[in-house]
């Protein structure tokens, strides 16, 4: 089964608790209407796992967590969204009119969605910086070997101190983020709360997913331009990193929140 989650709504965006999609108590069912933007695996899914208002309450306590099988009745596919990166992977945009769900089918309790939705949020950052270790790794070694063989002004590109220090600095901020990532995911085993460890897992790795992409790029001059090097699709691919699972500034946010160093509401 292929399934997906939709927590933004056009026009909410990273804002969580400001979702406008309702799911209306009707007898034993659930009636759904709104929309989901930006949703991967949207166009061949089976089920959503969709966050929508069950509540008139407190944003942060009238949401729940419902499954809604795709085939239900008016369930809407918009669109394929054309992107820069991630071509390989589907993402649409979702509309639901009146869709109506059974009870059984909502995660838990009613009204403590956007709680579990913050927790499984933990979950997801981490796996986003775990998922870039791998790549940025196999992007650097790339680069030293494409750098290795080709050669200008008579020697290896590599064998210009501004490349070599270069991608050995920027495996050093590989290995960095590897030991965060595994402290915070030991944290997690452990049952600790990992918010603020895998929220700077999430910010480092979206800095990393533009900087070293970007850095071995130019190493590879023209071909690096090209589609049919790995470097440009990391190139693309990698930019997304700083922006799903709640962009840069949304973790900058959660974690001066954590430091009390946020300014509070007038
Ligand atoms: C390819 C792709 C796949 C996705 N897949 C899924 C999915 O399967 N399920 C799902 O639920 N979501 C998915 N998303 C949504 C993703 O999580 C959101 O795009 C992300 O959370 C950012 O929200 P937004 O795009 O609405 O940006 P906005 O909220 O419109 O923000 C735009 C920009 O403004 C800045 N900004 C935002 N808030 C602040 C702030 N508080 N302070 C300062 N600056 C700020 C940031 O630079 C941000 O990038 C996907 C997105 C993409 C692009």
């Amino acid at each position: 089964y292929v399934a997906f989650l939709g927590v933004p709504a056009p026009g909410a965006g990273g804002h969580v608790a400001g979702i406008k999609t309702t799911a209306k108590s009707d007898g034993d069912d659930y009636v759904i209407s709104g929309g989901k933007m930006w949703i991967t695996n949207g166009t061949q899914a089976d089920w959503i796992c969709l966050l929508c208002n069950t509540g008139e309450g407190p944003v942060h306590r009238n949401k729940s967590l419902i499954c809604v099988p795709m085939k239900t009745k008016g369930v809407t596919i918009a669109r394929k969204l054309d992107k820069l990166g991630m071509r390989s992977s589907d993402t649409a945009q979702i509309y639901f009119d009146e869709v109506r769900v059974p009870k059984r089918n909502r995660i838990g309790e009613e009204g403590k969605g956007f709680t579990y939705q913050m927790v499984q949020f933990q979950e997801e950052r981490l796996w986003g910086a775990a998922a870039c270790l791998k790549a940025h790794e196999k992007t650097i070694q790339n680069t030293i070997e494409y750098t290795r063989g080709r050669k200008a002004f008579g020697k290896p590109l590599l064998d210009n101190q501004v490349i070599h220090f270069r991608l050995a600095e920027l495996q050093t901020e590989v290995e960095l983020l590897r030991s965060l990532v595994y402290r915070a995911a030991e944290a997690l085993v452990a049952g600790e709360d990992v918010t603020q460890l895998a929220t700077m897992a999430k910010l480092k790795a979206g800095r990393l997913g533009r900087e070293i992409p970007d850095a071995c790029l130019q190493f590879w001059g023209g071909m690096g331009f090209m589609n049919e090097t790995l470097v440009s699709r990391s190139y693309r691919d990698s930019r997304l990193t700083a922006i799903g699972g709640g962009a840069d500034e949304v973790m900058l946010g959660i974690l001066c929140k954590m430091n009390g160093t946020l300014p509070g509401k007038a």
